[in-house]
């Protein structure tokens, strides 16, 4: 309800009362001014009260007219601003103790990086102290190359794996999560154990194919003696056989030679041997070798078309890239038909250096975008086969990119053709004079 209408008629019935008095005796002014005076003195007190009370809280004081309801409602404001901060600080206290349980170092980061809050595992796993660290600013202490570039990309969508800073044997994924008013929180998780399992698998990858390359050569060896030999030859079921197994061991071969490469690429971080690379010319190289493989295998008439800035120059290890890049021109030749068109462009813009392999073949659908680039995925496995795939092709060639600072882009269309373009930043390019070799 509102108080002001009975408080003016309050006032309103003092006043007249007064002048009533005051006309009586004579002295309506001062009778009027007695009771203004009386009625600012009544506010005074009660501003007075109203300061003490807020001061030292507990019960309001007993209040009159409309000073009753002013201490009505700031008591009952302050009933529930009590009750709020309590139901606050419970779900803070549970949430400081569910997140002190977790196995996740949990930190929680203010507006400029500084620590606000660790929990018990980032104590033990991150080495962070709350009576030293508390007010510190996170990259004061994981103090690793790679935390430091996360933070400074400020892009927190993928988790970063790095080292824990006083152990460098183990591993843990770092996320970073904005919340609030600018805050962040710093989960860290220990992944040493699916590390040691991806290593584990890595090697026993890498043990079995070259346990694999003996065998494979020997049967190689005595397979092509027997396609030489004349008797042999002469029996038309063997003959046959001998075709076919001798197919199949180039297969395996081919298998084991794509995986060993993939593993010698996770095993070294980068390549071993950088130099500067001639595109133009080694693209030169692949058509000739795509050229003869479209011939041989199939009797395709392809046109293979070479659109190369000449003068730019990758920086990069030569097996790998020419690996990538033949790869994907292979596959054009593999997936495109007769009569079929595959342009390969290499050139630079604003954004870096492109190799782009265009055909006119077969394409792929979009559900299998995504997933072509991963370990023996193919979209037609008995169509892979027969054109001698091994089905690791495209995942060399995105570890090559990724240890070149590149990554591949894929655009295909069904019965239309597919664009796969490897991008490179301008950093790892060199762009030479035409004629002169000089640096620009
Ligand atoms: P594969 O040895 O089977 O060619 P890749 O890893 O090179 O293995 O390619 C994976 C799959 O992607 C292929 O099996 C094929 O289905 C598809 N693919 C690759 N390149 C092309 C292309 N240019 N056109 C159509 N499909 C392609």
């Amino acid at each position: 309800m509102n108080p002001w209408p009975r408080e003016l008629w309050r006032l309103s019935t003092y006043l007249i009362i007064g002048l009533i008095i005051g006309l009586i005796i004579g002295h309506p002014i001062r009778v009027l001014l007695f009771i203004v005076t009386l009625y600012l003195t009544w506010h005074l007190v009660n501003v007075y009260r109203l300061e003490q009370w807020l001061q030292q809280s507990g019960q309001p004081p007993q209040g009159t007219g409309i000073w009753m309801e002013i201490f009505d409602r700031l008591y009952h404001l302050q009933k529930q601003s009590r009750s709020r901060k309590k139901r606050l600080t419970d779900y803070l206290s549970r949430f400081k103790e569910s997140t002190s349980a977790m196995p996740d170092s949990t930190v929680v980061l203010n507006e400029f990086g500084q620590i606000e809050w660790i929990n018990k595992a980032a104590q033990k796993h991150l080495g962070l102290l709350p009576s030293k660290d508390i007010g510190q600013h996170i990259s004061n202490l994981l103090r690793t190359p790679e935390f430091f570039a996360y933070i400074a990309k400020g892009n927190f969508d993928e988790p970063l794996e790095t080292h824990p800073p006083l152990n460098d044997q183990e591993h843990i994924s770092v996320r970073i999560i904005p919340y609030g008013n600018n805050q962040r929180l710093l989960i860290a998780r220990d992944i040493t154990p699916l590390k040691r399992l991806e290593q584990m698998r890595r090697d026993f990858i890498s043990n079995i194919s070259h346990e694999l390359r003996t065998p494979l050569t020997v049967l190689r060896g005595y397979l092509e003696t027997m396609q030489n030999d004349d008797e042999l030859q002469q029996t038309v079921h063997w003959q046959k056989s001998i075709d076919v197994m001798n197919q199949q061991t180039r297969r395996m071969q081919n298998i084991v030679d794509d995986l060993l490469m993939l593993s010698r690429m996770e095993t070294e971080q980068r390549p071993t041997k950088q130099e500067e690379i001639n595109i133009a010319e080694m693209l030169q190289t692949i058509q000739s070798a795509a050229l003869a493989l479209g011939e041989k295998g199939h009797e395709k008439q392809q046109k293979i078309i070479i659109e190369a800035d000449e003068r730019l120059q990758l920086r990069g290890n030569r097996t790998e890239l020419y690996s990538a890049f033949s790869n994907l021109v292979f596959n054009a030749v593999h997936y495109t038909p007769n009569e079929g068109i595959i342009t390969i462009r290499w050139y630079r813009d604003d954004s870096g250096a492109h190799l782009s392999v265009l055909d006119t073949g077969i394409g792929i659908a979009p559900q299998h975008i995504s997933r072509i680039t991963e370990r023996f995925y193919r979209v037609d496995t008995g169509r892979s086969r027969e054109t001698g795939g091994t089905g690791l092709g495209l995942a060399i060639v995105k570890h090559v990119l990724q240890r070149h600072q590149g990554q591949m882009r894929i655009f295909s269309q069904v019965n239309r053709g597919s664009t796969f373009t490897c991008d490179f930043p301008l950093k790892q390019t060199i762009q030479r004079q035409a004629l002169t070799n000089v640096a620009s």
